[in-house]
C-alpha cells in the first residue's frame, strides 16, 4: 500500500468526504491544510479566528494528527508530498478563480516529480460546470438552472471510510495552527459534531417554518449555516438528504441552489467576481470623490442614520454575519441611495465575514446593484424605511445593534432622526432624493426607466 497525502482546503470535516474516501483506498494518508498568506492578508479577524477555531476542531477529530504548513500552497504542497514520500495528493476540487489557477499550479509542480494532484468532489451538490441546457450552454438566469440541477440530483452522503491509517504529527513536522486573533465576535460553532447538532436543532424547530420566517431579521428563522457551508465543515449533501417535498424545504433547498448557481456562474465568468456581468453596465455612473469616501466610511461603520443599514453594518462587525434581508438593503443602499461601486462593498464584506466566499458575495452584490444575473430590476429601488416597517415591524432587530434606540418603538425606531436628532446620527443622504437621481443615472446608461 502507498501514502498519499489529504490536503484540506474548503472541506474542513472527515464525514462525507470523497477525497477523504479516495486517499484512504490507497493507504496511508497524510492529513495537510496550508495556510496560505494570501488568505490571511486579505480577512479579516472574525475569518481568521474562524479559520483558526475549525482547524483545532479538526485536529481534534484527526486525534491531533493534522499537519499544519505555512507558505504559498504550490511550493509547500510538492515539498511536503516529496518529504513524506507521498506518491499523489487529493483533494476536493476548487472551482474558483484563484483555487483553479493554484491547483494547476500545484499539479504541474507534482507531475514533474512524478506525483499526481487528484481531485474528488467539490464543495457542491452537483459540481459547477454540470448543470447546461439541452444545447450545452449555461443557464443564465437562476429558475431554470434550479430546475434542472434538481433534475440533476447527487448521490446521497458517503458513510466514509471505516479506518483510515492516518499518518501526521508529531512524526511529520507541523507548523502551528495559526492563533486565533482576539476578537469580539461570538463565533458559530466550528467542528463538525456541534455544526451537525446545530443543524439537526433548525430541522427540528425552525425548518418547517423557513419560507415564512427567513425574512425577519429580528427572528432566529434561518440555519446559519453560511460559515459551516463555506468552510466545508458541512457538506450541502448532508443537509440536501434531510429535506422532504414541502415547501418551507422547497425553499431551502432552493436557497442551497443559489449557492451552487453562483459557482457555476462564477467557474464560467471568472471576472464577474470583479466586474459587471453585464458589461452594458459599466458606462452606469459612480461617484468616487472625496464625499464619496466619506460616505463609503459612514455606511461601513452603521452611521448612515438609517437604522436598518446601519443596524446590518453593525451586525456585521460584531458578529462577521449579518442576516440576508439586510444584506440585500445595505447592498441596495451603497450602490443607489449613495452611488458607489458596488466593487467597495463586496470587498468590505469579504475581508468581514465569516462565510464570505467569492462566488455568493460578488453575484449578491451584482444582483442588488443591477448587473448580474437575474438582477433585481434595476428601477425597483429598496426604500430602506419601508423595508424596515415591513421586515422588523417592532424594531427588535434595530434594537438589538443599535442600542441608542432603546426606548423608541412603533414607527419612531425606522425614523430616529425625527424624535432623537441629539442620539442618532440625521440620514446623510435623502433617500426620495437619491432614488431618482438613481433612477436618472440608470435611464441615461439604457435610455429606459423601468
Ligand atoms: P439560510 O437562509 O439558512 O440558507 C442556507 C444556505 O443557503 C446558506 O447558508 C447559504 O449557503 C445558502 N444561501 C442562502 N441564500 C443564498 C444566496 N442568496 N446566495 C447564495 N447562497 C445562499 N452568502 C455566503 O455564503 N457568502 C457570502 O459571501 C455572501 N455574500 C452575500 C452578499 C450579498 C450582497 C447578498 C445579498 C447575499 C450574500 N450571501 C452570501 C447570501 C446570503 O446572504 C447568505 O448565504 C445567508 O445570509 C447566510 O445565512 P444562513 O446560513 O442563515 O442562510
Amino acid at each position: 500500500m502507498g501514502r498519499s497525502l489529504l490536503w484540506f482546503r474548503r472541506d474542513l470535516r472527515l464525514a462525507d468526504l470523497p477525497a477523504l474516501d479516495a486517499a484512504a483506498a490507497g493507504g496511508e494518508v497524510v492529513p495537510v491544510f496550508v495556510v496560505d498568506p494570501l488568505f490571511t492578508s486579505r480577512s479579516g479577524e472574525p475569518r481568521r479566528a474562524f479559520l483558526a477555531a475549525a482547524l483545532e476542531a479538526l485536529d481534534h477529530a484527526l486525534g491531533g494528527a493534522l499537519v499544519v504548513r505555512h507558505g504559498d500552497p504550490h511550493e509547500v504542497i510538492p515539498a511536503l508530498a516529496a518529504e513524506v514520500e507521498a506518491t499523489a495528493v487529493h483533494v476536493s476540487r476548487d472551482y474558483g478563480p484563484y483555487g483553479r489557477r493554484r491547483d494547476a499550479a500545484v499539479a504541474e509542480q507534482l507531475a514533474a516529480a512524478g506525483r499526481r494532484l487528484i481531485g474528488t468532489g467539490s464543495p457542491y451538490a452537483v459540481d459547477p460546470g454540470t448543470v447546461t441546457k439541452a444545447d450545452g450552454t449555461p443557464y443564465a438566469v437562476f429558475t431554470p438552472f434550479s430546475r434542472a440541477w434538481v433534475a440533476t440530483g447527487w448521490a446521497a452522503p458517503s458513510p466514509g471510510p471505516t479506518t483510515v491509517d492516518w499518518v501526521g504529527r508529531p512524526d511529520v513536522r507541523s507548523d502551528r495552527i495559526p492563533a486565533a486573533p482576539r476578537t469580539d465576535v461570538a463565533l458559530p460553532p466550528a467542528d463538525e459534531v456541534a455544526v451537525h447538532a446545530h443543524w439537526q436543532e433548525f430541522v427540528a424547530d425552525g425548518l418547517d417554518r423557513y419560507d415564512t420566517a427567513r425574512n425577519f431579521p429580528g427572528v432566529p428563522g434561518t440555519s446559519r449555516l453560511s460559515p459551516a457551508l463555506r468552510w466545508g465543515i458541512v457538506h450541502p449533501r448532508q443537509l440536501l438528504a434531510d429535506l422532504g417535498p414541502t415547501r418551507a424545504h422547497d425553499t431551502f433547498r432552493s436557497e442551497l441552489g443559489w449557492r451552487e448557481f453562483y459557482a457555476d456562474v462564477l467557474l464560467r465568468a471568472s471576472d464577474s467576481a470583479r466586474v459587471n456581468l453585464q458589461q452594458k453596465m459599466d458606462a452606469m455612473p459612480v461617484d468616487t470623490d472625496a464625499q464619496a469616501h466619506d460616505r463609503f466610511a459612514a455606511w461601513c461603520a452603521g452611521q448612515t442614520g438609517y437604522p436598518i443599514v446601519d443596524a446590518g453594518m453593525r451586525q456585521l462587525l460584531a458578529t462577521g454575519w449579518m442576516h440576508n434581508r439586510v444584506r440585500m438593503i445595505v447592498a441596495s443602499f451603497l450602490v443607489k441611495d449613495l452611488h458607489l461601486p458596488w466593487q467597495w462593498g463586496a470587498r468590505h464584506f469579504m475581508v468581514h465575514l465569516v462565510d464570505g466566499d467569492l462566488a455568493s458575495n460578488s453575484h449578491g452584490w451584482q444582483w442588488a446593484a443591477g448587473t448580474g444575473t437575474d438582477a433585481a430590476p434595476y428601477f425597483r429601488v429598496f426604500n430602506p424605511t419601508a423595508q424596515s416597517e415591513r421586515f422588523d415591524p417592532d424594531g427588535d432587530y434595530l434594537r438589538r445593534w443599535l442600542p441608542e434606540l432603546d426606548g423608541l418603538d412603533g414607527k419612531a425606531i425606522h425614523q430616529p432622526g425625527l424624535f432623537r436628532p441629539d442620539a442618532y446620527p440625521p440620514p446623510i443622504v435623502d433617500h426620495a432624493a437619491e432614488r431618482d437621481e438613481a433612477l436618472r443615472r440608470y435611464k441615461s446608461v439604457t435610455g429606459a426607466t423601468r
